[in-house]
């Protein structure tokens, strides 16, 4: 049996992909391409097209004896939502739409669903709980919770349980050095002070320095890639023994600030990271923490790479050794 991931050439389903292969399962990958790249996909049998394509979603579930979906492809640009909201419904609630009628019509009952922290908007508690409010503050997140509804209702129908869950700051490379975080543009803290330490940008706009915090600047829970991976793991294993339908957050429990990240990421690299002082971004809340309490008991989930100079250590290796990414763009 086959597991199907759509989006399997971005970020982090090029590191489930690796997860999945480094266990010896049967890999098959959807992506388009328009953010993913080729050789991300370091295993597994690739078909690039577009899941709100009928004809070929038809024949890659035709020609391959699927039993679980991870589902990754979707737009994430916050900034882009705000000012395309039709791209993101269109791709990803649609998109999403025309998996499940896909998995439905072939008789696929489970799916893995990657989710973010910004279906929640403004906590309402720190840490967040899954059984907190969502009432996101942009489209991207809305359009992730519609997905996940949707999924709620394709069960309550159709019996096709999913995992859905929802990621904090997702950072880091995979140890190997071969995959790593490349998107165009670039909106991401980590990958920005990184590319600062490399030259690659004058400086870091550091978006906003009175906020209640600490320091001022905007606390995150930052999560290694290769955890992430590994929850995915966990959850088609939970689907596979026939568990019910969830919900999960994924964090490490702990928050740093913006600042301190550029701090860790100055130790780590050694190289000046300049720094300038801008506007707060719109839609930012101060702080963001997961409990990830109910990932750990439920999924038998405990992140191995805790430590943040570590996961900004294993991404400055991506980047030192690919300055370029994945040179495809
Ligand atoms: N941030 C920043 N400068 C940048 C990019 C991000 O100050 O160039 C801040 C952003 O305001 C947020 C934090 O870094 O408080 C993490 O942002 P990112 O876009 O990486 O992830 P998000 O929390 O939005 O998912």
């Amino acid at each position: 049996m086959a597991v199907l991931v759509t989006g399997g050439a971005g970020y982090i389903g090029s590191h489930t992909v690796a997860a999945l292969a480094e266990r010896g399962e049967e890999i098959v990958v959807i992506d388009n391409l328009e953010q993913g790249h080729r050789d991300a996909v370091i295993s597994g049998k690739l078909y690039v097209g577009d899941l709100r394509d009928e004809s070929f979603v038809e024949g890659v579930f035709k020609e391959n004896n699927i039993d679980a979906v991870i589902h990754f492809a979707a737009n994430s640009l916050v900034g882009e939502s705000m000012t395309n909201p039709g791209k993101y419904y269109h791709n990803n609630v649609y998109g999403t739409l025309c998996l499940l009628e896909a998995m439905n019509k072939h008789g696929v009952k489970s799916i893995v669903f990657s989710s973010t922290a910004a279906t929640y908007g403004e906590p309402e508690n720190v840490p967040i709980n899954e059984s907190d409010r969502t009432v996101p503050t942009n489209a991207y997140g809305e359009t992730k919770l519609a997905m996940e509804k949707m999924m709620k209702w394709f069960d309550t129908a159709h019996g096709i349980r999913y995992v859905s869950l929802r990621y904090f700051n997702a950072a880091g490379a995979h140890e190997s050095g071969r995959i790593g975080e490349d998107h165009t543009p670039e909106t991401h803290l980590v990958p920005i002070v990184l590319q600062a330490a490399l030259g690659k940008r004058s400086h870091i706009s550091v978006f906003g320095d009175d906020y209640a915090t600490e320091d001022g600047t905007c606390v995150r829970d930052y999560i290694h890639v290769s955890d992430l991976a590994d929850a995915h793991l966990l959850a088609v294993d939970r689907l596979r023994r026939g568990e019910a339908s969830a919900i999960y957050n994924l964090g490490s429990g702990q928050g740093f600030s913006v600042k301190q990240v550029i701090d860790i990421a100055r130790a780590v690299t050694e190289r000046e990271i300049p720094v300038v002082l801008e506007q707060r971004r719109s839609g930012d809340p101060a702080v963001l923490i997961a409990s990830s309490e109910k990932a750990r008991t439920e999924l038998g989930w405990k992140p191995k790479r805790d430590k943040m100079e570590d996961i900004i250590r294993s991404a400055w290796q991506w980047h030192l050794s690919k300055p370029e990414g994945y040179g495809d763009r």
